[in-house]
C-alpha cells in the first residue's frame, strides 16, 4: 500500500478532529474518516452518427447521443479514479472522429469538477481504466503519480507496437509504463475488504474490466466500463461491430447478469446519456 500524501493525513487529521470537536464537515465532504464515497463526474458527450455501429442491424443511420463518465473513489486507505473520460482540450465544439462516425467534445472540464472537490490528480493513489479507447484515457497522464491498475491483457494490448489497431491512443497514457503498472489477472480486490472490486470482463477489448462498489449506504454499483454502451443494448445482449471479441464479451456480460442477480446490485452504464440524468454528480457524493 502506499503511503498516504500530506494532504491527505492532514485531511484525516482534520476529519478525526472535527469528529472529535464535533463539529460537522461541509456538505459536500465526507463527516467520518470510515466512510467510502464515490464521485461521479461529467467527462464529454459523445455524438454517434450510426448508432448501429453499437447495435449492427440495428436503428442503421439513426445518430444517438452518448453520454462519457469519470468516478472517484475515496476509501480510508487511499483514492481510486475510475476512467478519466475525453481530454478536456477538445472543449464545447470538439473534434470529428473516425472520419465523421462520431463528435466528441467536453462541455465540463473535468479539471474544474476536481477543483469543486479540492481534488488534484497529483494526490490521486490508484487508477483504474476499464479499457484504453482514447474515450477513457483522454486525461490519464494528469494522474501518473497513481498506480495503474490494470488487467495483463490490456497492458501487452495497449504498450506493444500495434496499440493503434485496437483503438487506442498511445499519447493519451505515455504517463504510465511498467513501472507505475500493476498488471492483474483477473478481478481484484483494491482495498482488500470486498467493498471495491476490479472484476476482469473481457471482449470489449482484449482486457476490459469493469467496477463492482458496495457502499455503505448507497448499497452495490457496478460501474460498466463498456460492457454495455445503452440500456437497450443490455437488454438485448448487442455485441458493437467493433469488439475484440463477441464470445468473450457475451460470456462476460452472462457473469455481469449473474453478479448483479446475485448481489442486487444497481449497473450504472457509464455512457447512457438518459441513466445519467438521474445520477448525482460532483460535488454532490454517494455514500
Ligand atoms: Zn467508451
Amino acid at each position: 500500500m502506499k503511503q498516504k500524501t500530506p494532504s491527505a493525513v492532514l485531511a484525516a487529521l482534520w476529519i478525526s478532529a472535527a469528529a472529535v470537536l464535533g463539529l460537522s464537515a461541509c456538505a459536500t465532504q465526507p463527516t467520518q474518516e470510515s466512510d467510502i464515497t464515490l464521485y461521479v463526474f461529467h467527462c464529454g458527450n459523445i455524438e454517434s452518427r450510426d448508432v448501429s455501429l453499437f447495435s449492427p442491424g440495428v436503428n442503421q443511420g439513426q445518430s444517438k447521443q452518448l453520454t462519457n463518465s469519470c468516478y472517484l473513489i475515496r476509501h480510508p486507505q487511499g483514492d481510486l479514479f475510475w476512467d478519466t473520460g475525453l481530454p478536456d482540450h477538445f472543449g464545447p465544439d470538439g473534434v470529428e472522429f473516425m472520419d465523421g462516425a462520431f463528435h466528441m467534445s467536453v462541455t465540463e472540464p473535468l479539471q474544474d469538477q476536481l477543483k469543486s472537490i479540492g481534488v488534484t490528480p497529483e494526490e490521486i493513489e490508484w487508477l483504474g481504466i476499464s479499457h484504453f479507447h482514447s474515450d477513457h484515457t483522454g486525461n490519464a497522464n494528469w494522474f501518473s503519480n497513481a498506480t495503474l491498475l490494470i488487467q495483463e491483457a490490456e497492458f501487452t494490448a495497449a504498450f506493444g507496437d500495434n496499440a493503434h489497431q485496437y483503438g487506442f491512443d498511445p499519447d493519451s497514457y505515455s504517463g504510465f509504463n511498467a513501472n507505475n503498472s500493476k498488471r492483474l489477472q483477473g478481478d481484484y480486490d483494491v482495498f482488500g475488504d470486498g467493498r471495491v472490486v476490479i472484476k476482469s470482463t473481457p471482449g470489449h477489448t482484449p482486457g476490459h474490466q469493469l467496477l463492482y462498489l458496495d457502499l455503505p449506504q448507497s448499497g452495490r454499483i457496478i460501474l460498466s466500463g463498456d460492457l454495455y454502451h445503452f440500456t437497450s443494448n443490455r437488454e438485448q445482449r448487442r455485441v458493437p461491430a467493433f469488439n475484440f471479441d463477441k464470445q468473450q464479451t457475451l460470456h462476460s456480460m452472462e457473469q455481469i447478469e449473474q453478479l448483479v442477480q446475485s448481489s442486487g446490485a444497481q449497473l450504472w452504464i457509464q455512457h447512457d446519456k438518459e441513466q445519467n440524468a438521474d445520477i448525482k454528480h460532483a460535488p454532490e457524493f454517494y455514500r
